[in-house]
């Protein structure tokens, strides 16, 4: 399965409340691993990085949870030496300072801080004499179509990420939206070789988060792709018809870059995505099963979307009917032990998370 980092949640702040956070992908994955292997209790960790001119936090590195934290059922209390220790390195190493905490609120159903998280915060800016501090909160959400299908036994559901901005002399949080930077962050990726981090394995959980909106030179640009003329919308509008009668999770995504259009959708059995380069149809689409190039889908010069959305069905079908061209599944299969919450009691505690 791959790694979605996704389209933003409509929200009713104001905008010129919204901060914008920048993060790695890696970084992403790797909160979101961390919180799906908790997922019936809080975990958190912590996060390093500096601030912008315009006092937006750049998140570079992300510590989760120490061997010794405790993962309560609505309380997440860190290893104190574990923070202490790799967070010095990083000081010491990269220049980094802790700029925010990151905890999971798992499927409490809590999508932002609790009262007890903003006054241990306000607190932290207190006796830290910080001006401002970053907290992320993630959920679990369950999507219908996980509820009884766990056959992979792997965590199925989504990772929602969200981040708040505390500022000293304001009572009240600031809400954020992601800018989500390519790959791996250069510095977690030395700090994985100096052990003060996991390795980074491309994460297998999905994510979705709040994206900072783009540039406007880049939304005009996008705007001219093959799907923003009549014909091309027309198109885009019966495959998305077509497919939401046959395939859940149906969603289109734009990379605002390249002008790369990307049609999500999902079987019982697999993820698949349609993913239409620049110059569709001159170009053909690719169909995606599971992360892997699965086959190029040919719409000719002039498509029509029955053409087009049969050889989608066919393709699905008979790869998923067990034919010859199917390949094993590209699922990882975590061991028992990434599945099971651990329940470390540490004679230290950090920060008391109590939900109210
Ligand atoms: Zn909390």
């Amino acid at each position: 399965m791959t790694v979605h980092a996704t389209t933003g949640q409509p929200t009713d702040t104001p905008a010129e409340e919204f901060f914008t956070v920048s993060i790695h992908q890696s970084e992403v994955d790797r909160i979101a691993r961390w919180v799906a292997n908790h997922p019936d209790c809080e975990t958190g960790g912590n996060l390093f990085g500096f601030w912008t001119h315009g006092r937006a936090p750049a998140v570079q590195l992300t510590l989760g949870p120490g061997p010794g934290a405790d993962h309560q059922l609505t309380a997440f209390f860190q290893d104190v030496d574990h923070l202490r220790t790799h967070g010095r390195r990083a000081q010491e190493l990269y220049g980094l300072q802790h700029i925010g905490d990151w905890h999971s609120h798992h499927r409490l159903g809590l999508a932002e801080p609790s009262g007890g998280d903003a006054s241990t915060t306000l607190r932290t800016l207190q006796t830290n004499g910080f001006e401002r501090f970053v907290i992320f909160i993630a959920n679990i959400s369950d999507e219908p179509r996980d509820r009884g299908w766990r056959r992979r036994r792997e965590f199925t559901g989504l990772v929602r990420l969200n981040a708040f901005l505390f500022e000293r002399g304001r009572s009240t949080f600031r809400r954020g939206r992601f800018l989500v930077l390519p790959e791996e962050s250069p510095i977690a990726h030395s700090a994985a070789q100096q052990g003060i981090t996991e390795p980074y394995a491309p994460g297998s959980v999905r994510v979705r988060l709040p994206l900072a909106s783009r540039t406007p030179t880049q939304s005009a640009s996008h705007a001219q792709g093959w799907y923003s003329r009549p014909a091309g919308t027309e198109f885009l509008r019966a495959v998305d018809t077509a497919c939401r009668q046959q395939f859940t999770d149906c969603r289109i995504l734009v990379r605002s870059d390249d002008g790369i259009l990307r049609y999500e959708f999902a079987t019982r059995k697999s993820d698949w995505e349609m993913v239409f380069p620049a110059a569709f149809p001159h170009e053909p689409a690719e169909l995606i099963r599971d992360g892997k190039r699965f086959k190029p889908i040919e719409a000719g010069r002039t498509p029509t979307p029955d053409d087009f959305c049969r050889q989608i069905l066919e393709s699905v079908h008979s790869s998923e009917s067990g034919g010859p061209s199917l390949g094993p599944p590209d699922h990882g299969t975590p061991s028992d032990q990434d599945l099971l919450p651990r329940e470390d009691l540490p004679e230290e505690e950090e920060r008391r998370d109590d939900l109210d």
